[in-house]
């Protein structure tokens, strides 16, 4: 029997239709393979084809800009966005006019051509999550972003155009729909009741026990109850935290273990699907004269976490219509079959 669900955090329905529930295997994808250029431009001697580097860990003793580092962050060699210019907003008729000002960076995540994130170590994971942090602190710095937002997208299908692991960081002069939409119901929930949502939300799941796919001391992995998609999954900390750059090295070792407990469930029960990993963490905090009180719980009433989006069902015409997402997969049947491999 399909069920139509809602949850409290993005606050949409979701269609679960169970009759056509599948089973892991029919999801199994036959991806075609990235094009591979005839020099991956991410490889140890070919630092001078990308952009200069931004920032990099290196081994003692090696030159930026040359081999010897063990992850590299460099400009977007064709950015969304560009961080050169000044910002202008206006009024175009009925229309809001904002120059395309912006970061767009890549994070060159290995050396290693062939290594995906799934083969890496926690230590070599743990200096991927570290780089995002340094990128971050540097990139809020800058007045005019109000957003930075963090992906990686793993095989063709879910976006990547190069297979050489990276990952991704744009920085926006707006904050993201996508995340207003998920602070609005915190604020609300915590000016109610004094408590974040996400807390509460992780309180309940871990109580049922049944849309769990991972629980350490420091992680919690869940399968949400309105899921978009199948075998969809998020990571939160279990202590409160609303910004991600305020994880320390401890923090990081844990999440990079969760990180690589959970990508090695994927790949064993899915055959290493195309994915989309995205953070979502709290916005830069600036003192907006029009909201002058805009921010004064988030610390409290936001929580940062991971979304892991394995790309198996396409979006067709009826989410394009709805804005509602069809599901093949209860979540709850995602979360056992995730939890048993
Ligand atoms: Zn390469
Ligand atoms: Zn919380």
């Amino acid at each position: 029997m399909s069920e139509i669900r809602w949850g409290p955090i993005k606050q949409k329905w979701v269609i679960i239709a169970a009759e056509r529930s599948l089973r892991p295997d029919d999801f199994i994808t036959r991806e075609e393979p990235i094009r591979e250029p005839k020099s991956c431009p991410f490889d140890y001697g070919n630092e001078g084809i990308t952009p200069p580097e931004i920032f990099a860990i290196r081994t003692d003793g090696s030159r930026a800009n040359s081999p010897g580092w063990k992850v590299r962050v460099v400009s977007n060699k064709f950015p969304a966005l560009r961080i050169e210019g000044e910002m202008k907003r206006e009024g175009v008729g009925l229309y809001d006019y904002m120059s395309g000002i912006g970061a767009h960076e890549v994070v060159i995540e290995t050396p290693e051509h062939k290594k995906r994130i799934h083969d890496m170590t926690v230590d070599e994971i743990k200096l991927v999550f570290y780089a995002w942090q340094e990128r971050m602190k540097d990139l809020a710095k800058d007045n005019r972003f109000k957003y930075i937002q963090i992906f990686k997208n793993h095989g063709a299908q879910a976006g990547a155009s190069l297979a050489h692991s990276h990952s991704q960081i744009i920085a926006t002069p707006i904050i993201p729909s996508t995340v207003t939409n998920e602070l609005i119901p915190c604020k609300e929930h915590f000016s109610k009741k004094e408590r974040c949502l996400f807390c509460d939300v992780l309180k309940d799941e871990i109580l049922r026990g049944d849309r769990i796919v991972l629980l350490t001391d420091f992680f919690v992995v869940f399968c949400p109850y309105d899921s978009f998609f199948p075998f969809e999954m998020w990571i939160l900390p279990r202590e409160h935290n609303h910004d991600f750059t305020t994880l320390n090295s401890d923090g990081l070792y844990q999440l990079s273990i969760t990180l690589k407990d959970v990508l090695t469930k994927l790949l064993n029960l899915l055959n290493d699907p195309p994915l989309n990993i995205v953070l979502h963490t709290s916005p830069i905090q600036r003192l907006s004269p029009s909201h002058p009180d805009y921010w004064r719980t988030l610390v409290q009433d936001y929580h940062w976490h991971i979304e892991l989006i394995p790309r198996l069902t396409r979006i067709a015409g009826f989410e394009w219509g709805t804005g509602y997402y069809i599901n093949p997969t209860f979540p709850e049947e995602s979360a056992r079959l995730l939890r048993d491999v």
